[in-house]
C-alpha cells in the first residue's frame, strides 16, 4: 500500500515539503479498515464505542489468551463438541434455540443417530423428523431443519460463510455466526443471552436492552480472535452459563475479574440494563355473576385465541380504558323468558346488584379493574346462548384463570 505523497512528490521530497491533508484524507477514504467502533464514511462514530476501543485494544490480546486458557481447563463437555461435522453442529444449534443444553442433549443424540447426515435428513419423511422432535417443543424448528437439509443437499455443499448460512431456513444471525465460528473456524461472534450478559458487564454497558444490542454485538465482534474463533465463541457462552450467571456471578472464578468494569463498580448483577416493561393503561369492566337457586354459577368459554384463549369465565363487559359503569347493565346476560313472558321482561326480572369494592388483576401488558354485579335466579333459569351453568363444587376443577377466581371469590364471599 503506497503512502499518499502529494502529487509530483516523492518520499524524499515529501519529508522536506509540506504535508498534504487532502491527499491523506483521500487515501484514508480508499483504504480505511472496517472496524466495529468506526462509523461508515460520512457518519459520526459513537463516542462510547470509540472510548471503549481505546481501553480494549491494548488489552484485547491478553483478554483472548486468558479466556481460551480458561476454556481449555473449564469448557463444558457436550456431545456436539466431540465433532466438527457442520451438519451435527447445525442440528445442535437449531435444537438449542429456546431450549436448554440439558434438555437438548438426549434429543440431539437420538436425532444424529437416526439421521447421521444431511442427505439422510433431507430424504427423510417429515413425519419421522417430527416424531423424533416430539417433546422438544417449537416444532417449526424441526420443519425448518428438514427444509434446510433439502436446500443444502440441492446445493451440493454445506455453506461455510456467515452470510451464506443466514439465508437458509430457520437460520438467523446468531445461528449463522455460531455455525461459521464453531464448524468452520471463521472469525464470527455469535451473541446469545449468555454472551450479551458477559459483554454488558465487562464494559458496564449502560444502554438498556434491546437498544443496547448493536453496541454489545460490536463489542463482542471486536473481541473475536483470528485464531480459534470457534473455541472463543464457545468459551464466551460457557463463561456466561457457568460463571457470569444472571444472579450472583462467581467473579472470583472469572478470568476477567481484574478488568471487568461492572465488577470493579460492584454492581455486576444489575447488567445488562433492561428497559422496564411498560405497564399499559388501566382497563376496566364489569363481571356478571349469576347464581342459580341450587348454587350453580353461569359461565362461558372464551374464544380459543388471544388473551386467556379457551379458558372459562363468568360473562363480562369489554375491558376498556373508558369503561362507563352506568352503562354496564346493557351488556348483562339476557335470559330466556319463562312461559308467557318475553325476553325483555325476563331480563328485567333479573335484579343485578353491585358487590361493594372492585377486583383488580395485573396482566403482562395492562392492569385490570372489574366491578362485580351479582344476581340470584330461580333453579329453572335457562342459560343464554353460548353460556352454561356450572355447579359450585365443580368450580375448583374448572379452567378458570386467576382473575375469574378472584371475581367469584369476591361475589360468593369465599
Ligand atoms: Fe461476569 Fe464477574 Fe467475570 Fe465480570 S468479573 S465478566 S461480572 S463473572
Amino acid at each position: 500500500m503506497r503512502w499518499p505523497y502529494p502529487p509530483g512528490e516523492s518520499r524524499q521530497t515529501a519529508k522536506q515539503g509540506s504535508p498534504n491533508p487532502a491527499a491523506l484524507l483521500s487515501w484514508f477514504d480508499r483504504h480505511r479498515r472496517v472496524l466495529p467502533w468506526r462509523a461508515p464514511p460520512g457518519e459520526v462514530a459513537d463516542p462510547y464505542l470509540v472510548w471503549l476501543s481505546e481501553i480494549m485494544l491494548p488489552a484485547r490480546r491478553t483478554f483472548r489468551r486468558k479466556l481460551l486458557e480458561w476454556y481449555d481447563r473449564n469448557g463444558r463437555s457436550l456431545p456436539w463438541r466431540e465433532t466438527s461435522d457442520p451438519y451435527h453442529i447445525l442440528v445442535s444449534e437449531i435444537m438449542l434455540q429456546q431450549t436448554t443444553v440439558t434438555a437438548v442433549a438426549p434429543y440431539y443424540m437420538r436425532f444424529v443417530a437416526r439421521f447421521p447426515s444431511v442427505t439422510e435428513l433431507a430424504q427423510a419423511d417429515i413425519e419421522d423428523v417430527l416424531k423424533l422432535w416430539a417433546g422438544l417443543g417449537y416444532y417449526a424448528r424441526a420443519r425448518n431443519l428438514h427444509a434446510c437439509a433439502k436446500v443444502i443437499l440441492t446445493r451440493g455443499a454445506f455453506p461455510n460463510r456467515e452470510e451464506e448460512l443466514l439465508g437458509l431456513p430457520g437460520i438467523g444471525s446468531y445461528t449463522a455466526a455460531a455455525i461459521a465460528a464453531i464448524a468452520f473456524d471463521r472469525q464470527a461472534s455469535p451473541v446469545d443471552g449468555n454472551v450479551e450478559r458477559v459483554v454488558a458487564r465487562l464494559f458496564a454497558v449502560e444502554q438498556e436492552l434491546p437498544n443496547a444490542k448493536p453496541t454489545i454485538r460490536k463489542l463482542a465482534a471486536a473481541l473475536a480472535p483470528v485464531r480459534r474463533p470457534g473455541d472463543f465463541a464457545q468459551a464466551m457462552m460457557d463463561l456466561g452459563a457457568t460463571v457470569c450467571t444472571p444472579k450472583a456471578p462467581a467473579c472470583g472464578r472469572c478470568p476477567f475479574a481484574g478488568t471487568c468494569v461492572a465488577r470493579k463498580r460492584g454492581d455486576a448483577e444489575t447488567f445488562p440494563r433492561k428497559k422496564k416493561k411498560r405497564e399499559g393503561h388501566l382497563r376496566r369492566g364489569a363481571a356478571f355473576v349469576a347464581i342459580r337457586a341450587d348454587g350453580h354459577v353461569l359461565v362461558r368459554r372464551r374464544a380459543p385465541k388471544g388473551l386467556l384463549g379457551g379458558m372459562t369465565e363468568v360473562p363480562t363487559t369489554e375491558w376498556i380504558a373508558d369503561f362507563d359503569a352506568a352503562r354496564a347493565l346493557a351488556e348483562a346476560p339476557q335470559f330466556a323468558p319463562a312461559r308467557g313472558t318475553d325476553t325483555d321482561m325476563a331480563s328485567r326480572a333479573v335484579s343485578w346488584r353491585r358487590v361493594p369494592g372492585v377486583v383488580t388483576h395485573v396482566f403482562t401488558h395492562f392492569p385490570l379493574e372489574l366491578v362485580v354485579l351479582r344476581a340470584r335466579l330461580q333453579k329453572s333459569a335457562i342459560a343464554p346462548d353460548g353460556m352454561y351453568w356450572i355447579a359450585r363444587e365443580d368450580i375448583a376443577g374448572a379452567a378458570l384463570p386467576s382473575v375469574m377466581r378472584k371475581v367469584l371469590a369476591h361475589a360468593l364471599g369465599d
